[in-house]
């Protein structure tokens, strides 16, 4: 199967770079690591732990052992620890260990705590001396997987729910390992912008959850299913092709007509809201300039159109026009994080769109928006898995609904 030809390859890989046992606790026979990039871009980090440090440039014969607190810091291309300048190993990337921990030691950086191993890496700044790193956390998949179901559902929610959730957050996860580009050091982030990763966690539904699915993923045909989710589909899901246009198709993440079982999320319908049409033409073309895309020419908007709806009537594309009479295209999941795009980043969290399935009404110098669901409807519906838990069906029933058609395999 070719699963488990995927995962030998990927395992064959890592032993070239990973000679030494990696992790608090072994791994499963053919259960991968997976690489979480927990900060992006920081100068410095404070890295401690309740055991004894160990750093090693990767590549470099040389280690540090501490059992202190430690400050590291990127200066002008070159690593300092405690303000000692170590200009001798370059700017290879440094792997963090505990070397006399027990099961459950974890290592802290700039205070969470975080099982297995710590990287960090420094940031390429053009033909400039890095000033910058990444940390990244090196880890048995089975053991990232409780800290993303700590961020991802509430603590109080059915078990069921967790089965499904981990089962989902498993899928997505291994897809990203084995698809990673060969240049990149990470697999994936902590944020929504992949899963959400708390780290170290002692949440006992979320352990139970993951233990009592150990190794089970999503598949269609030969393949480990990417099983995005969302929080509140508002009764009706979008395709990644839908969400993102882009060519990405999984016959189980068409959506299909079921129950809205999301119907108590306080995110099931939301709005009407208003927008300026101004300051959302300014979010708009900071959205465009930040990714290149045509809509960074957008002059003031005189009309917002929806202008593709998918099988389930939820809205797959927009078309905005604005005082020249140029249109601009954009998939669901663009507009709605178009929409919430400022200079500086993310609007606050109240003022955001919360997702692309809405109703417009150009009103003079504003747009009203009545919307439904939080999150770009892909696949699992959080609060619809949570109701249907309710309701008695299995983590399997659960996983049925939102991705018909996958099966559930054992990868591991
Ligand atoms: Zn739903």
């Amino acid at each position: 199967m070719r699963i488990t030809v995927l995962l030998l390859m990927h395992l064959a890989l890592s032993a070239c770079t990973d000679d030494a046992p990696s992790h608090v606790g072994g791994a499963l026979p053919g259960e991968p690591d997976i690489r979480v990039r927990v900060i992006r871009s920081t100068d410095a980090v404070q890295i401690d732990a309740d055991a004894t440090l160990q750093l090693q440039p990767i590549g470099a014969n040389r280690k540090f052992v501490s059992d202190q607190s430690l400050a590291i810091a990127m200066k002008a291309g070159v690593w300092t620890i405690n303000n000692e300048a170590l200009p001798d190993i370059g700017l290879a990337p440094i792997e963090v260990r505990l070397i006399d921990g027990g099961p459950g030691d974890v290592i802290r950086v700039n205070g969470r705590a975080y099982p297995g191993l710590v990287h960090l890496v420094s940031r390429s700044a053009g033909d400039a001396p890095p000033t910058r790193m990444d940390v990244i956390n090196h880890i048995h998949l089975e053991a990232y997987l409780p800290g993303v179901l700590e961020r991802e559902i509430y603590s109080d929610w059915h078990l069921a729910t967790f089965h499904a959730q981990a089962i989902a957050a498993r899928s997505y996860a291994l897809n990203r390992i084995l698809n990673a580009p060969p240049t990149r050091t990470f697999d994936v982030e902590s944020t929504q912008a992949s899963q959400a990763y708390a780290g170290a966690t002692t949440n006992p539904r979320a352990i139970i959850g993951v233990l009592e699915t150990t190794g089970l993923v999503l598949t269609h045909g030969d393949q480990v299913l990417p099983a995005y989710y969302s929080s509140t589909c508002g009764g009706a899901g979008l395709s990644p092709d839908g969400a993102f246009a882009n060519d990405e198709y999984w016959p189980p993440l068409q959506p299909v007509a079921h129950p809205a079982y999301c119907r108590h999320s306080r995110y099931f319908e939301w709005g009407p809201i208003r927008r300026n049409l101004v300051s959302l033409g300014n979010r708009m073309t900071a959205w465009g300039r930040q990714r290149r895309h045509p809509i960074r020419n957008l002059r003031r908007i005189t009309d917002i159109q929806i202008s593709e709806r998918n099988d389930l009537d939820r809205p797959e594309r927009f078309t905005i026009v604005d005082d020249r009479g140029n249109a601009y295209d954009l998939s669901a999941d663009e507009f709605r994080t178009a929409a919430n795009s400022t200079k500086a980043g993310p609007l606050p969290k109240k003022d955001r769109l919360l997702s692309g399935f809405v109703e417009l009404e150009i009103r003079g110098d504003q747009v009203v928006i009545a919307g439904r669901g939080f999150g770009h409807g892909i696949g699992l519906c959080q609060y619809g898995a949570q109701q249907m838990a309710e309701e008695g069906h299995s983590g399997r029933d659960i996983l049925a609904t939102y991705y018909p058609g996958a099966l559930i395999e054992r990868a591991y």
